[in-house]
Formats: C-alpha cells, structure tokens, sequence
C-alpha cells in the first residue's frame, strides 16, 4: 500500500448543484402536492452547510385520514389491474429514476450529506434496479408464491411505511417497488431530516401517470409515523429504522389483524482470518464501515481480527484511514461526507467518550481539516475492545469501529454471536469450505464472504433477534406484501 504522504493532492472536483429545489413541498395525497391541513412546515438542511434547503408540510391526523382514504380508494381499481399493466407502471418509474439519475443523486447528496459518489453509484442505480426487478414480478407472482386455490396471489391492501434518513430514496424504492407489484397501495413518510428525494420520487409518480392513490408520500417526524402506524384503515405496516421505535411499533401492532415487517439496528460482525487476503480485506473493511459515514443498519462496526495477523491488519487499516478524504460531499473525491444531523452527530460523539471512559484506545487521523460549518466526524476505530464494553455491545450509527481479537474459529463465531442484533456478518478466508462452515454458525440474516455490503434487488435482506424480521428483495421478500 502507498504510504500516504506520497499521494496526490486532489484539485476539487465538485458536482454541479444546478437541480431544482422548490422552496416548500406539499404531501403527495391523491396524486396531487397540498398544504398540511394545519399550514405547518418543518425546513430540512443540508448538514454540510447547515443551509435550508426547503420547507416541507407536516401531515397531522386529518392529512393522514386523506392519505389512508386515497390508497383505499385507489386499492380497489389497483388489485384489479392487470399484473402485466402493472409492470408497465413500474417499468415507467425505473427508467424515469435512471434518467433523472444526476438530480437525484446531487438531491440526495444535498439533503442527507453523504458523498455524491455513492449517491450516483449506489443509491440511484440500485432504486432503479429495484423498481425493474419488481416490475419483472409483476405477472410470475403466482408460481413464487402461489395462492392456496393455486390461482392468482392476491396483495394486502393498504401498506403504512415508514422510513429512515440513511438511504433515503433507495428505501423509498425498497418499500415501495414490491408493495405495488403484489397489487397494494402505499402510504409512505420518509425520515423527517431527508424527505426531498421520496417527494422527487412522488413527482415521478405523477409523471409516469401512475393512477391517483396508489402511492401517497406525506412527510413529518416521529408523531406522523405514529399516525400512520396506529391508523386503522392499515392493513400492513412496514418499518426501517431504530429497534426503539420498531418495539414500540410492534406493541401497538399486537392485536391488531395489521401484518408488520420491521428491519431495525444492528452490530455486525466483519470477521478477518489470517488467511485471508489481507489488502483485500482491510479495503473490506473501510467499506463495511465508513460507507455512508457508518450510518448504515447492516455496518460491520465489530472487526473480529485473528490473532495473528492483528498487527498487520490494524498497520494497514490506519495507513488507509489516513488517505480517505472527508468533506465537501459534493467533491467527486469525497469518501466521508456529512454526518446526517446535530442529534445524531452528539450521539456519535457519546459513544466515541464512553468507549474512552471505559478504557478502550481511540484512533484516528486528526491531520485531515474539516469543513468550517457542517457535522463531521473523523472515521475512527478503537482498539483494546473488551466484549462487555459499551461500543462492543451497542448500534452507534456512525464512523466507529470496534475491534477485537480471537484465535480459533469457535471463539470468532463466539464473538460474532455474542450480540442481540443479528442483521449481517463478513467473513474473509481464502478456504471456501471454512467460509460456509462459519456462515453456517452465525446468526445473522445477510452473511457476505470476502466482501461486505453488497446489495442486489434479487438478494433477501433482513434481520434475526433484535435487527427485526421480514426480507425485502427477491422472492422472499414478495411473501411480506401478499395476502
Ligand atoms: P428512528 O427510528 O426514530 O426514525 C426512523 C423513522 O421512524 C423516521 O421516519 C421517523 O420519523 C419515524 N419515527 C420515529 N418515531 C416514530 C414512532 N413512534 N412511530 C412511527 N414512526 C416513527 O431513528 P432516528 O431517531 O432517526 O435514529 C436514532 C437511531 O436509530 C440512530 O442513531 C441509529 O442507531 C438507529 N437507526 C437505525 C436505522 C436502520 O436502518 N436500522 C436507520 C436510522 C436510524
Ligand atoms: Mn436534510
């Protein structure tokens, strides 16, 4: 690996910010933007500027009866339409998502603060894929899962969603794509720090003439979500984000005859065997970790290290630490952008004192300038991790990684278990059969080998334990939205 003093200083490569931002956004309700019923607005920032980017209304009950009202109404001429004619629909969204693809990326960029090469790269591509993967379902779903009489599957009705700030439009399209396909209509909010790319979507939607109600986007915090879920007229609710939230979700669900998915936290486990590759391995490891500034549900912030190789490892992980970039999320060279708001920038910053407190050593590269305005937070990982310390045990949602050792493949399974989460693992061997002898033993929905956060529409994605339950994606994931 070069020895970082030695590369190139980069000339600044900014995208350009020419996309249209409106300066306020109504709910999408009934295929038309209206004002909130209360005339309130809430301004979402970009939190590398802290500049308002948009005021955006805020759905109160009354706005939330509309939205559940028209995905009713719309069900009914939905569920009749031809699986065939709702391919199209889907078909029409996917190519419209990839040729706007440059404005929502730099959109997406702006509103959340992560860095325009994995907006433009991962992202966008990837709600395109989604929505064209489940526009291919659209007509097969009776041989994926057929009804009971073997004819047609029939969907649910009326899917409440509700989504985090961490992949924006990416989560929009998880929920939304497979709902629609199965013959559902949709009330969706999206996280209250990052609702333009979900109302960009919206205005897909109206575009590519999708019928009125099939899909409506209302906007808000914490309360509105919780209108959504609690409301009567829904008959599925379909939660991503904090496993505090999805427990109370899931209480208020008890009883109720709503279907629930919820796909929650987790502290997953990247495990690094000394035969492995270990170049490629330390570049598995940087992405597993500082890919969207580690806010990310399935992040592998546990590296478990074999003994032996630990020296070599943690020399390489800090050389590479040191050349990524951190800034200006625009900047086409970023690697690390913006954390996504104040709050969870404080949370970060707790966890970072409480794993010094208890006695773990932090690292990082306090070399790299930061923005003057803006959340930032240096990628870091701590080392002399204990199992029992607090950033061993607990989701912190940003850059920090925890490392710890072991020295026979039982105690690095051990290790790995040893979590009430159970969303994804890594595992990095050059011996096959040891990748599948180790996947076997862990307890976690999503297990990569010799990579890490690697997603495709086709591929099941979800949690055991705390991390939640149902997939989403492929076949798997169609049963959660079929009747
Ligand atoms: P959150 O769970 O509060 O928010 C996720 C979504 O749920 C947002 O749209 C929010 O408005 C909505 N929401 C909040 N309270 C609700 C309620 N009572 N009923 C219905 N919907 C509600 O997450 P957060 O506060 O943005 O982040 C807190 C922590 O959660 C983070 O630090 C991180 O650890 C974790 N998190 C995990 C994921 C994930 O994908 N697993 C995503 C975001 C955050
Ligand atoms: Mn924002």
């Amino acid at each position: 690996m070069t020895d970082p003093s030695t590369v190139w200083e980069y000339a600044p490569a900014p995208e350009s910010t020419k996309v249209e931002i409106k300066p306020e956004y109504g709910l999408f309700i009934g295929g038309e933007f209206r004002a909130a019923h209360s005339r309130k607005w809430f301004e979402t920032i970009n939190p590398a500027t802290e500049e308002p980017l948009a005021r955006v209304a805020e759905a109160d009950a009354e706005d939330i009866n509309l939205a559940v009202s028209s995905a009713r109404k719309a069900l009914k001429t939905w569920r009749k339409t031809p699986p065939l004619e709702r391919a199209k629909y889907l078909y029409r969204i996917a190519r419209r998502i990839q040729e706007r693809a440059r404005e929502l990326a730099v959109l997406e960029t702006l509103d959340n603060g992560k860095p325009i090469r994995e907006t433009r790269d991962e992202d966008v591509p990837l709600a395109a894929a989604h929505f064209f993967h489940h526009a291919g379902w659209c007509d097969k779903l009776k041989w994926a899962h057929p009804a009971p009489d073997g004819g047609e599957p029939q969907g649910i009705g009326v899917c409440g969603q509700v989504i985090p700030w961490n992949f924006p439009l990416l989560m929009a399209a998880w929920k939304i794509a497979p709902a629609l396909a199965c013959g559902n209509t949709v009330v969706l909010k999206p996280a209250e720090t990052t609702p333009l790319t979900a109302l960009r979507l919206a205005e897909i939607i109206q575009e590519i003439d999708l019928p009125a109600g099939v899909v409506n986007i209302v906007t808000g915090a914490g309360e509105t979500g919780r209108r959504i879920v609690e409301h009567p007229g829904i008959d599925k609710i379909a939660f991503t984000g904090s496993t505090e939230v999805g427990r109370m979700i899931a209480t208020a669900a008890a009883g109720t005859r709503k279907r629930l998915t919820l796909e929650l936290g987790g502290k997953s486990p990247n495990i690094i065997f000394a035969d492995a590759a270990i170049d490629q391995a330390v570049e598995g490891i940087v992405g597993a970790i500082w890919c969207n500034q580690g806010q990310v549900c399935c992040a592998g912030s546990r590296l478990l290290v074999e003994e032996s190789v630990m020296d070599e490892v943690i020399a390489k992980l800090r050389l590479r630490m040191r050349s990524l970039r951190i800034g200006n999320p625009l900047d086409k060279n970023t690697d690390v952008g913006a954390i996504n708001s104040a709050t969870q920038l404080a949370r970060i910053r707790r966890f970072i004192k409480i794993g010094s407190d208890e006695g773990a050593c932090h690292n990082d590269e306090p070399g790299q300038a930061l923005p003057p305005k803006g959340y930032w937070c240096r990628p870091c990982f701590f080392t002399g991790v204990q199992p029992a310390h607090t950033i061993a045990r607990e989701e912190i949602f940003g850059p920090v990684l925890a490392v710890m050792s072991f020295r026979t493949p039982d105690e690095a399974v051990a290790r790995a278990n040893n979590t009430a989460y159970g969303l994804s693992a890594g595992v990095w061997t050059s011996r096959g059969s040891k990748a599948f002898e180790i996947a076997r033993q862990i307890k976690a929905g999503v297990i990569w080998c010799n990579t890490f956060n690697q997603f495709d529409p086709s591929a099941p994605f979800g949690g055991y334990r705390e991390s939640g339950f149902g997939r989403e994606g492929g076949r798997s994931g169609l049963a959660a939205y079929l009747a």
